[in-house]
């Protein structure tokens, strides 16, 4: 048994989850354990929804592991990596009790799951310097200490911020929250990022977990796939705690055939045009009129700060343009987050935010 199980809610660690029908390996060829018809739906020719899946499609999650360089057992695939967020505080924090670590601004799912979990929300936020938005690794521990937290979310490369955590720092407020919380780094854009996975320190720390998912750099966000990876007690934990079959079959063959070698070697072309253009369109966008700053970025997007941000907001509208108005973050009252798209798409971002001096 593994360390990290300590951090498993007491009255959670014997649960033994919904038995499902897929869950007990029986033999037969005639199955009539699961109320399923016996006929295909006519719009499912080969008849691969007729029967529940099995919870966790075994070929899903080997070229998952693959893909991410660990085995099959430390992997969990959910419904996305928003699904994976909501389990681990689900099955670590007791309500209105234990408490998670945030690095705001960021990605809102994580406050959202602890809220429904009526667990406690510590906020140490990121400091806006000189080369960008950095984690205060430092606060972080000494807030995940003084909070009892059981759980710290740090999101590499940071959304909306844009900004990396390096894996030493990772690494070091890993070993200092040994058997007391849980580091979990979502890698939501680490295809993008020039660092290597968090993954590589799960050998040497359990209390690591890290998220991935095929919604952005996979352009599968509508197949719902994710993954959280840790120590394989703690994601049999997890598993235990989810849904009874969270995979739907539709959404598995589609994400095995978009991790096939042609379409694996398609999307890693993709990401490094959207490397490049990110790399064109940030001094791009400096030079734009009305842009204060733009923060270098590790993932597909581009967080910039405007003299006058709702009018940068109508202005890209008016061209059409819808990009993530930021100004209700913390920190960022006059900041626009950019998606880096085509080329083209960027180059009419470009172009409406030039156009706007030229009417001022
Ligand atoms: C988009 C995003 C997610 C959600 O990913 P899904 O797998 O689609 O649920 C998770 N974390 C961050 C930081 C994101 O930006």
């Amino acid at each position: 048994m593994s360390s990290v199980l300590s951090l498993i809610r007491l009255d959670l660690r014997d649960f033994a989850g919904y038995k499902s029908a897929r869950s007990e390996a029986l033999r037969g060829d005639v199955w009539l354990n699961a109320n399923e018809s016996a006929w295909a739906n006519p719009a499912d020719a080969e008849g691969r929804s007729r029967r529940y899946p099995d919870p966790q499609p075994p070929a899903l999650r080997a070229r998952l592991a693959q893909l991410y360089g660990v085995t099959p057992e430390q992997l969990l695939v959910g419904r996305g990596s928003d699904e994976a967020i909501d389990l681990l505080v689900r099955a670590l924090c007791v309500p209105g009790q234990d408490a998670i670590v945030v690095t705001p601004p960021v990605f809102g799912m994580y406050a959202v799951c602890a809220r429904l979990q009526g667990a406690r929300i510590a906020e140490v936020p990121l400091v806006d310097g000189e080369t960008g938005f950095a984690a205060d690794l430092d606060a972080i521990r000494e807030a995940a200490l003084a909070q009892g937290a059981k759980l710290v979310f740090l999101c590499s490369p940071s959304n909306p911020a844009g900004s990396a955590i390096p894996l030493d720092a990772i690494a070091a407020l890993a070993r200092a929250l040994e058997g007391k919380a849980l580091v979990v780094v979502d890698e939501a854009y680490g295809e993008f990022a020039d660092s290597a996975s968090a993954t590589t320190l799960l050998a040497a720390h359990a209390n690591i977990a890290v998220l991935r998912t095929l919604s952005k750099a996979h352009a599968l966000a509508a197949a719902r796939i994710g993954v959280v990876i840790g120590d394989a007690d703690l994601v049999a934990v997890l598993q235990r705690c989810q849904a009874p079959y969270p995979v739907p079959t539709p959404c598995a063959d589609l994400a095995l055939d978009g991790l096939s070698d042609a379409a694996l070697a398609q999307t890693r072309e993709r990401v490094a045009l959207v490397r490049s253009e990110r790399e064109r369109l940030l001094p791009a966008l400096q030079r734009s009129p009305g842009v204060r700053r733009v923060y270098p970025s590790q993932g597909n997007y581009l967080l910039a700060r405007f003299d006058d941000a709702e009018r940068a907001f109508r202005t890209l509208l008016a061209a059409g343009v819808v990009v993530r108005d930021q100004r209700a973050a913390p920190q960022l009252g006059d900041a626009l987050r950019i998606t880096v798209g085509s080329p083209s798409q960027n180059d009419r971002v470009i172009a409406a935010l030039d156009a706007q001096e030229q009417a001022a």
